[in-house]
């Protein structure tokens, strides 16, 4: 076994040991994949932990269920990234007609189906999705289909990912979302990118009339809490009652390891540092 090195900051370091399974230079990223005794499978893209076996399910559900709950009829769904397939297996635990995901890399979907099918669990072969190869940012700009909830799964704002935080990105995502349409998208750890956040939100602010953040903990995702960005064209996220997540929770008789409706309201509480940073509280 050997060291597999996380490179995203300049400053640290991050080693996983494992063995190196499957490698490939695609036309945008660095694609490897480790074989680790703690973790699992694992995706690196450019150096960087994009999902691993042993928490994925974290980050999936939790960029998944407070919106498809939160929203009062999710059918059409776009997924931006998301080529590992973790966000399409949880999308499909609810009752929606459709999920596009615009991947803009083929080879992530054919490598994580291969190394890490417990990810997307067959979600590419379902009769609702549809695969699009595309740069989401250029999908969003030319499509005419409306959509209810838009998940933007992107790596960190490097390479081909830096289009999918930028204004005329989100301007564009408001347009094809439904009159009570809702994004989300993550913006990376805020203690090690306290910028990311702070910064999208400001732009998210600028474009809808609703935005707040949720936090959650995912131990390869390192530098403290996680966050996710919430932006609606309504306020309905932010009003719906804790009896009426409660009750679709369990009509839907959702299957979740992380999520449920104490989670739902918990990870919008803040810290100081984070409420400080965003809602000049
Ligand atoms: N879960 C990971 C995380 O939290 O960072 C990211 C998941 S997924 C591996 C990220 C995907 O976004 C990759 O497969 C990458 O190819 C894709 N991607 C990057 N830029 C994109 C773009 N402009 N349009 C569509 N997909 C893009």
């Amino acid at each position: 076994m050997d060291w597999a090195h996380e490179t995203l900051y300049s400053d640290i370091k991050i080693g996983l040991k494992g063995n190196l399974i499957d490698k490939k230079k695609t036309t945008y990223q660095n694609l490897k994949i480790y074989d680790t005794p703690r973790f699992g499978k694992v995706l690196f893209l450019d150096n960087t932990i994009q999902t691993t076996e042993m928490d994925e399910f974290i980050y999936h559900e939790m960029l998944t269920h407070p919106l498809l709950i939160a929203h009062p009829n999710p059918k059409n769904v776009l997924v931006i990234g998301a080529g590992d397939g973790g966000v399409l297996r949880e999308i499909l635990k609810h009752k929606i007609n459709k999920v596009t995901i615009v991947e803009i890399d083929n080879e992530v979907i054919t490598l994580s189906q291969k190394h890490l099918p417990s990810l997307s669990k067959g979600a590419f072969n379902s009769k609702k999705v549809k695969i699009v190869i595309d740069d989401g940012a250029k999908f969003v700009e030319k499509t005419s289909e409306k959509f209810d909830i838009v998940i933007i799964d992107s790596p960190d704002p490097i390479g081909v990912a830096r289009i999918l935080f930028s204004k005329k990105f989100y301007t564009n995502i408001f347009s094809v979302l439904r009159s009570n349409g809702i994004m989300i998208r993550q913006t990376g750890s805020t203690m090690f990118q306290p910028d990311e956040i702070k910064e999208n939100y400001q732009i998210l602010k600028t474009v809808f009339p609703c935005v707040y953040a949720q936090i959650v903990a995912i131990p390869t995702y390192v530098g403290g809490f996680f966050s996710f960005l919430i932006a609606s064209k309504t306020k309905r996220p932010q009003k719906i009652s804790y009896k009426e997540v409660t009750k679709k929770y369990n009509k839907l008789n959702l299957e979740t390891k992380y999520y449920n409706p104490d989670i739902h309201f918990a990870s919008r509480k803040l810290p100081n540092y984070i409420k400080k940073g965003l809602y000049n509280e």
